[in-house]
């Protein structure tokens, strides 16, 4: 195995991981560990280049900086890919891969991320102690998707009491983009709550199931960017808002789980100047991280920490509506201003 260093100024280290005899290519990025060792998960997929890749070890491992901090956690901020079809890996690849973790001597935890099975973190588990997402074992954090999902309703209600003058979401319509795991989640609790549901996926048989468990309407993928609701909740896909949808969105608020929404940094921008209230979604889809950091700090008291650490997400939020209200600008540069306050507060 040849493990590169190479020269960043963005980041704090960037490892090439190579071995030509097995045929992994990877990058292991950590951009801060100001905060605490950087956390961020593992992805397999085949890139186009190595140049590809990189750039989503670097942009991915920035944005755990971001979402580890807003979340309250003392983490910070890695990412790590492999090149290549994930339904191809090799346990030679992973135990590898492993070892290069372990070179980092801890500045740098893994989890699941694309392409990645809790089986497969129990492999790497076996050559590195740097890894969490394991199904079991003392501190295992099991599925993030329910924590994900709580944290997004909690967040749904900010946004609406910001938005609409009331937190109370009986009787609100919500359009759900996505009806995996986080999505299904969500639709329980905002069911629970009374909201009307507009339900929407790639997968028909997925939709007609929920449709009928949560008494809701339909809409096409195509459809649900443009259906009139108080608030669409994205749980499929990131970049979906773009100055195109934007243009269209027919909703007064937008709060969901999908991790980067956001086609470009103006986008945050686009929908402010609609007054679309968006809830910046490293901030709102905290709850699975939150769920991992249990196991890589191996937390004794579990969910008095993940209640906590939600209710702290929910008064972040609060905080970036506030000042984004007052500063008269989007929350989504709220949210990224009030991160790089706490991490030049921790270096000065
Ligand atoms: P998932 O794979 O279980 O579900 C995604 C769903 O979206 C699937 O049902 C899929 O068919 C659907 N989908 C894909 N493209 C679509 C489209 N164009 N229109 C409508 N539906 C589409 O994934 P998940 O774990 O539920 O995660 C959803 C999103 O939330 C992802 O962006 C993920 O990165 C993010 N997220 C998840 C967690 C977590 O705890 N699972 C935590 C933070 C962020």
């Amino acid at each position: 195995m040849q493990i590169t260093r190479l020269a960043t100024p963005t980041h704090e280290t960037v490892l090439r991981v190579h071995d030509a005899n097995i045929g992994l290519t990877g990058f292991i990025a950590v951009h801060s560990t100001k905060l605490g060792p950087a956390a961020g998960g593992l992805r397999m997929r085949p890139y186009d280049s190595e140049d590809a890749a990189l750039t989503d070890a670097l942009r991915l491992s920035e944005g755990m900086t971001y979402k580890n901090a807003a979340a309250g956690l003392p983490l910070g901020g890695g990412k790590a890919v492999i090149m290549g079809n994930a339904s191809q890996k090799s346990s030679s690849q992973l135990l590898t891969f492993a070892r290069a973790i372990n070179t980092l001597e801890g500045n740098y935890w893994t989890a699941e991320d694309m392409g990645m099975s809790p089986t497969d973190m129990s492999l790497l588990a076996t050559e590195t102690k740097f890894v969490a997402g394991l199904p079991n074992g003392p501190h295992a954090s099991g599925d993030p998707s329910p924590i994900t999902a709580r944290g997004i309703f909690e967040s749904i209600k900010v946004t609406a009491k910001h938005q609409f003058g009331s937190a109370d979401l009986n009787g609100r319509t919500v359009a759900v983009q996505g009806l995996g795991h986080v999505g299904t989640y969500l639709c329980e609790f905002l069911h629970k709550a009374g909201a009307k549901l507009i339900l929407a996926d790639i997968d028909q048989k997925r939709v007609a199931e929920l449709a009928t468990q949560f008494d809701a309407k339909t809409a096409t993928p195509d459809q649900i960017l443009t259906v009139k609701a108080d608030i669409l909740a994205p749980c499929a896909i990131g970049a979906i808002l773009n100055e195109d949808s934007i243009a269209k969105l027919n909703v007064g608020a937008v709060c969901g789980g999908a991790n980067n929404q956001l086609a470009t940094s103006e986008d945050g921008a686009r929908l402010y100047a609609r007054g679309i209230l968006y809830a910046p979604d490293f901030v709102a889809n905290a709850g699975g991280i939150i769920n991992v950091a249990t196991e890589v700090l191996a937390i004794k008291g579990r969910a008095t920490y993940v209640d906590e650490k939600l209710s702290a997400v929910e008064n972040t939020l609060d905080r970036i509506f506030s000042r984004a209200k007052t500063l008269d600008c989007s929350p989504a540069d709220v949210a990224v201003a009030i991160v790089d306050e706490m991490l030049a507060d921790q270096a000065a």
